[in-house]
């Protein structure tokens, strides 16, 4: 790498390798007469979760995984949507449920997401693989998180010792991003809204990964040379276009390696997703032998 480059890590070409294996898992199921099936449900009419939605959509049509999708109107109930979610989590064709987020603010996130049964937990999200997350049993990671460690495995960078930093503390990606970092013995700090020494924390960082939702927080200032920078952020410029939290063309003269946006982490969120869709279903089928590596 020539001095003052980074390499830009292809989220969009690793994310298409996974799916190739995902594809021969769906045809290994198959095979034992089961179609593994995904349901999501969208209340509103939010646009980018219509497009995630839509990105999910084709990613199963792609891998044969089957898809079902439940369009609510933005007065939906807290127990329509369980009602919904109780019908869901004992169809026998549907392995994984996916309640698309942000929900309208009048329904309670936490307690809808928790009605998922946990087998078919495919975003992680439930008390139940939270905890067994955080005691170190892996079984439905959440996707972003698990992306972003399968990114840096094909890298081959190593976290053991290493000083990694992440900024964001949600539920979604920040804590569980914190957790599979230290389980992979990186020394973490977690930073947030009301982090006072932001610059000089990610200055001491061998990686970093960004999850604030801010576009341009991390500056190439706030970089040491050589660091590992992963940007998780997805934000709408002035134009409409999309862009991360990272200022890809300041930091990419520091770091040694970065994940550009979009195609860095955003296709490998879709690839654990479906990842995820697999585990579930042979979860669910203990008599089929699972001939994938989990995590
Ligand atoms: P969130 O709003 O729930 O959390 C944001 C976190 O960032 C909070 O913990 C907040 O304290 C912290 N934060 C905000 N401003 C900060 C600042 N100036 N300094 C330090 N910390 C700050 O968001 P989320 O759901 O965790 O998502 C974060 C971002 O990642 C969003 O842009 C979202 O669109 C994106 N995202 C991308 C993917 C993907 O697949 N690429 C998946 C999930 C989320």
């Amino acid at each position: 790498m020539p001095d003052g480059t980074s390499k830009r890590i292809d989220g969009r070409a690793i994310s298409d390798e996974i799916t190739k294996g995902i594809s021969k898992q769906v045809q290994i199921l198959k095979e034992a007469k089961i179609t593994p099936g995904l349901a999501a449900i969208l209340v509103g009419e939010n646009p980018a979760s219509k497009i995630y939605v839509k990105n999910k959509r084709k990613a199963c049509q792609d891998t044969g995984i089957y898809f079902e999708e439940y369009n609510l109107p933005l007065d939906t109930t807290q127990g329509r949507l369980y009602s919904l979610i109780d019908k869901l989590n004992s169809k026998n064709d549907i392995n994984g449920i996916i309640v698309q987020l942000p929900l309208p603010k009048h329904l309670d996130e936490k307690r809808i997401t928790s009605r998922v049964a946990c087998d078919k937990d495919v975003d992680g999200f439930c008390p139940k693989n939270a905890g067994l997350m955080l005691q170190g049993s892996y079984r439905l990671l959440p996707c972003t998180p698990a992306g972003i460690m399968e990114l840096l495995r094909h890298e081959n960078i190593k976290t053991e010792g290493k000083f990694s930093t992440v900024i964001g503390r949600s539920n979604i990606v920040g804590k569980p991003m914190a957790i599979l970092l230290l389980h992979a013995d990186s020394t973490v700090t977690i930073c947030h809204r009301k982090t006072k020494n932001l610059k000089e924390i990610c200055l001491k960082s061998d990686i970093i990964v960004c999850a604030a939702g801010k576009a341009g927080l991390i500056t190439g200032d706030m970089v040491k040379k050589g660091a590992i920078v992963i940007d998780v952020g997805m934000n709408r410029d002035s134009n409409g276009k999309i862009v991360g939290d990272v200022l890809f063309d300041e930091v990419s003269k520091k770091a040694s390696h970065i994940t550009p946006v979009p195609g860095g982490v955003g296709p490998m969120t879709v690839a654990m997703l479906l990842k995820n869709v697999i585990t579930a279903t042979f979860l669910q089928n203990p008599h089929v032998p699972l001939k994938f590596n989990r995590y």
